[in-house]
């Protein structure tokens, strides 16, 4: 295939995001969804909201939004919907069974190097991508909500995904204007879910201990920290910062000044 057509599976709130994103870069979009009409409904969704993007000067890419349009289609049959794809964007349910079944039945009808991307948010690929034979052109594309506003891309491969796949995706969702960040392996949580989650236990801990009221710890957040993370991530903060004042001592025991200088170097 000539790299012009992706498939989105799904056509949900992610799925029309990622047709959008995908039209934005230029590529041909073919969605699909197993309820019939309803991706001919989510095209028409999309026209009304790339309109208005286009008239409040926020539309992505270099296209027109009539231009961006004109490369979206809409299947109910899913061979017809993968033919020519030299991507797939899977979009379903967040239920283990519906995604591996859908990849099961994907690869009857697509060829050996064609790229087969899950949306799941917190399912690894290994269970995902169980059904499928060839799991060398598997990964997860985690995408964070909304995508067409937050640029981040988690790609998380299978234990057998070939580092080419990885690296055409990291393109692809490079082209497209996203952010892609690639996970060496598979992780429950990926990274941000487990960045998130750090922050939230030791969060409850401090309002648990008594020492700070849960209003006042997401003040924290969002009149502080979160300034600062919209710029710079926690590597960089150590970095420009006295190691000291970020790791107080026993937060994260003797091992903290280690880590501090680790990351220093
Ligand atoms: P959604 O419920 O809005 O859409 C799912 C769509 O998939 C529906 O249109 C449904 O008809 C279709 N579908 C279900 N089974 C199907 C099948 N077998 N074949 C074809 N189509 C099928 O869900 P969503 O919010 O768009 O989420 C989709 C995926 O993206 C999930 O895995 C979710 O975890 C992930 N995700 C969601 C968010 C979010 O904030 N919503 C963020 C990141 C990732």
């Amino acid at each position: 295939s000539d790299m012009k057509i992706i498939t989105v599976i799904g056509s949900g709130l992610i799925g029309r995001s990622w047709a959008m994103l995908f039209v934005s870069g230029g590529y041909n979009v073919k969605i699909y969804d197993n309820q019939p009409g309803q991706s001919t409904k989510a095209i028409t969704e999309i026209k009304k909201q790339l309109v208005e993007l286009e008239e409040a000067h926020m539309l992505r890419g270099e296209l027109s939004a009539a231009q961006q349009l004109a490369l979206l289609s809409s299947y109910d049959d899913l061979s017809q919907a993968l033919d020519g794809a030299f991507f797939v964007q899977e979009c379903v349910f967040e239920q283990l069974e519906v995604k591996q079944s859908i990849f099961h039945d994907m690869e009857r009808f697509v060829g050996k190097d064609v790229i087969l991307s899950s949306s799941t948010s917190c399912l690894v690929p290994s269970k995902v991508f169980s059904k499928v034979q060839n799991r060398s052109r598997c990964l997860v594309s985690h995408p964070v909500n909304p995508p067409y506003y937050v640029k981040l891309v988690e790609l998380v491969p299978h234990p057998e995904t070939a580092a080419a796949v990885m690296d055409t995706t990291h393109a692809l969702m490079t082209k497209v204007g996203q952010a892609p960040v690639l996970l060496k392996k598979e992780i429950d949580g990926f990274a941000l879910n487990r960045v998130q989650a750090a922050i939230i236990a030791e969060s409850w801990r401090l309002v648990q201990d008594g020492v700070i009221s849960v209003k006042d710890i997401d003040l924290v957040m969002s009149e502080g920290l979160g300034m600062r993370y919209a710029f710079i991530g926690p590597m960089e903060t150590m970095h420009l910062n006295a190691p000291k004042e970020i790791m107080p001592a026993g937060i994260l025991g003797e091992s903290s000044s280690e880590i501090v200088q680790t990351v220093s170097l």
